[in-house]
């Protein structure tokens, strides 16, 4: 391990060798949440840093004459930063910062700077003498909310402090360990990034009584825009995205509510667009008319340092086949568990299903003691075999013979079913790329599918834990519910079934309002929706290689 880090270390260099003032306020905050930004360079536009920009803004707007923003940097002490406002008073420069919240409280209630915040303005004052030559006595921090101005005088043990941040700094971007989460947790309650470090879960994986909060949302209400018409031109206007379909008024939706474009056979998106898309974080994806997932746009950037702990962890066998066992456990309970609910208030009925459930529960046995990759194939085979065998048990008496089902079969699919079966599964292979490449993995190295076909093996990897919650239910719900019309909503081309448009349609409909839905996270023992799961679980595998393993793939149905 440690010849790979010397190597990886060496190809990560600092574009430039001077620190931001704004990384040490990170660091004084908490070294992972500074890693975290300045390494992987991970940034959330949350909340509270769109105030911040307010705020500044609107003081430019009042104290304009005395406003001063000033970009400084010095080589000598290895500082760079944007000085918020500078004012001369009684012959002195002053620094100066704004922040929306109150000041920390100390035991006798007067108010003092926060530790990060203290940093950040000895750094500013400490930048402003070295790059300018002049001396500077104090900075000053303003707290807005309760309308306090803070004194923080630079002497000696300022300035010490601040040069000893720095080298701290250097050394942690150096670093390609993501330093440990804070012992103090209610740092994490306001942090911005805690969505992606999730530190509740890490801390989960050290202790197993641990009860975490969900710092994680639990849902995204950005819309997923599904371009199923022909001839359709998405593009840019502004701040929206530009939806022209043919004979239709053109739609015009705000870049912010929209999470995902996904473009259905052969419509068509501009480069604005695409660009736009990159910088607003949507992810693009492209699905043919027959109803293939045929990729996605990749925009990442600054993912690199994971991308090389993925190779570096994927790249022993060992890793790869634990996640493997994972993986298909996971699955087989999953679809072990969907046939029980078939059993469900039948005593002594449906004797075939209960046969099958019980095989694989024996099957599921042997799973842990797998040796390779080869014969988890075999294992999982036979899961399979069973679980479709079993599927038409599941379907209702009343439902039409045109829509049931006598065993899997793929492209072309051969009946109604699997038709839908097909298109659910490339819909659900467009989210888990969307996850994957929101996490900024690479969808390309995965640790059980192999490199044979053109879907990337990690998101085939990741498709099967979903598979039998999101498509499997809600085919079978659908067609149990008769909402179905087994002529208008499909296609027979001679020996082949294909959804229809307006099948697809409905299919899209039901597919995402199953997303919406909200489930409680057997692990981390939280609630959120099926649409934000994805994204939990790539970032759970992430940690399994991270030190902080232990929780992924074990979404199993109760
Ligand atoms: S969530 Fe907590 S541990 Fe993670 S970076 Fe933020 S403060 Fe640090």
């Amino acid at each position: 391990m440690q010849a790979i880090d010397l190597e990886l270390a060496s190809l990560i260099k600092p574009v430039s060798d001077t620190v931001r003032v704004s990384a040490l306020h990170a660091l004084a905050y908490c070294p992972r949440l500074f890693y975290l930004e300045e390494v992987e360079e991970l940034y959330t536009q949350d909340a509270a840093v769109f105030a911040g920009r307010r705020l500044h803004a609107e003081i430019e707007k009042q104290e304009d004459e005395e406003w001063e923003e000033l970009f400084l940097e010095s080589e000598e002490l290895g500082l760079r930063g944007r000085l918020d406002a500078l004012r001369t008073r009684d012959g002195q420069t002053i620094p100066y910062e704004h922040k929306r919240g109150r000041a920390h409280r100390d035991e006798n209630k007067q108010p003092q700077a926060w530790e990060s915040d203290r940093l950040q303005i000895l750094a500013y004052a400490f930048l402003l003498e070295s790059a300018l030559g002049i001396t500077v006595k104090e900075g000053r921090i303003r707290y807005h909310a309760d309308n306090v101005l803070i004194h923080v005088p630079l002497d000696d043990s300022g300035r010490a402090a601040v040069r000893e941040a720095i080298e701290q700094a250097r050394i942690l971007r150096q670093s390609t360990h993501r330093p440990p989460v804070t012992d103090n947790e209610r740092l994490c309650a306001r942090c911005s990034l805690a969505p992606v470090c999730l530190p509740e879960e890490a801390r989960l994986a050290h202790n197993k009584e641990w009860q975490p909060i969900r710092l994680f949302p639990e849902d995204d209400e950005r819309q997923v825009i599904h371009i199923l018409e022909p001839g359709t031109s998405v593009g840019r206007t502004g701040e929206q995205i530009k939806i022209a379909r043919r004979n239709q008024p053109v739609e015009k939706v705000p870049a912010r509510q929209v999470g995902q474009l996904v473009l259905h056979s052969f419509s068509q998106i501009s480069t604005q667009a695409l660009h736009f898309c990159a910088d607003q974080g949507i992810g693009v994806h492209f699905i043919s008319g027959g109803g293939r997932y045929l990729g996605s746009f990749d925009s990442r950037q600054g993912s690199i340092q994971r991308r090389i702990r993925q190779y570096a962890a994927l790249s022993s066998p060992d890793t790869c086949l634990e996640l493997a066992r994972k993986l298909v456990v996971c699955r087989g309970q999953g679809q072990r568990k969907f046939l029980m609910r078939g059993t469900r208030g039948k005593a002594g009925g449906e004797e075939a299903l209960r046969k099958v459930i019980t095989q694989m529960k024996a099957v599921l046995k042997q799973v842990p003691q797998a040796k390779s990759l080869e014969s988890l194939l075999g294992l999982e085979g036979n899961l399979a075999a069973l679980y479709f065998g079993a599927l038409p048990c599941l379907i209702s008496k009343e439902v039409a013979t045109e829509l049931h089902f006598n065993g899997r079969n793929r492209r072309p699919p051969l009946d109604r079913f699997n038709a839908m079966l097909g298109f659910g599964y490339a819909l659900l292979l467009k989210d888990v790329m969307n996850a994957i490449l929101t996490v900024g993995l690479e969808p390309a190295l995965g640790f059980y599918h192999q490199p044979r076909s053109q879907a990337s093996p990690l998101a085939l990897d990741l498709l099967e834990i979903f598979r039998v919650p999101l498509v499997d239910m809600t085919v079978m719900a659908s067609v149990n519910r008769g909402q179905w019309d087994t002529k208008a909503d499909f296609e027979i081309r001679g020996e082949q079934v294909w959804l229809s448009e307006t099948g697809r349609r409905k299919f899209v409909e039901v597919y995402e309002r199953r997303k919406q839905e909200s489930w409680k996270h057997p692990v981390t023992g939280y609630s959120l929706t099926y649409r934000r799961l994805f994204e939990l679980e790539v970032r759970l595998l992430e940690k399994e290689w991270m030190g902080e393993a232990g929780l992924f793939g074990q979404l199993i149905l109760r």
